[in-house]
């Protein structure tokens, strides 16, 4: 377990940048596909794969972590005023984390009472 190059905190529930892009490319791909490639582009401009942390979920060595990682492409987001309210309500970072751990663990996820009610 070590330090995320970027903010250097501990890494805790580590999921490295490429499952998170995966979930964000799940969610762009219903709602911008012509994005999608964008997206790539900015994982691949902080893409670094190693360290001593290894991803629960594929196991890929990591070493910035899913808050740093989702705050990179929220400022990217930031262009698509339309989008970045979804991408907030989905990817909240520390609700991420907690998401991530529910289903590495499996136990259910009452999703309505995780993001609370829908106010937009
Ligand atoms: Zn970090
Ligand atoms: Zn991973």
């Amino acid at each position: 377990m070590n330090d995320c190059i970027m903010c250097n905190e501990v890494v805790t529930n580590p999921v490295c940048m490429n499952c998170v892009e995966k979930e964000v490319e799940a969610w762009l791909s219903e709602v911008r596909p012509a994005l999608v490639e964008e997206l790539k582009a900015k994982t691949e401009e902080i893409e670094i794969s190693f360290g001593d942390t290894n991803c629960i979920l594929c196991n890929d060595k990591m070493c910035i972590c899913t808050y740093c990682y989702t705050n990179h492409i929220f400022n990217w987001l930031k262009k698509y005023p339309e989008l970045i309210i979804e991408f907030r309500m989905i990817f909240d970072i520390k609700k991420n984390i907690k998401l991530y751990e529910c289903r590495v663990s499996n136990k259910s996820l009452d999703v309505d009472a995780f993001f609370g009610p829908k106010t937009l």
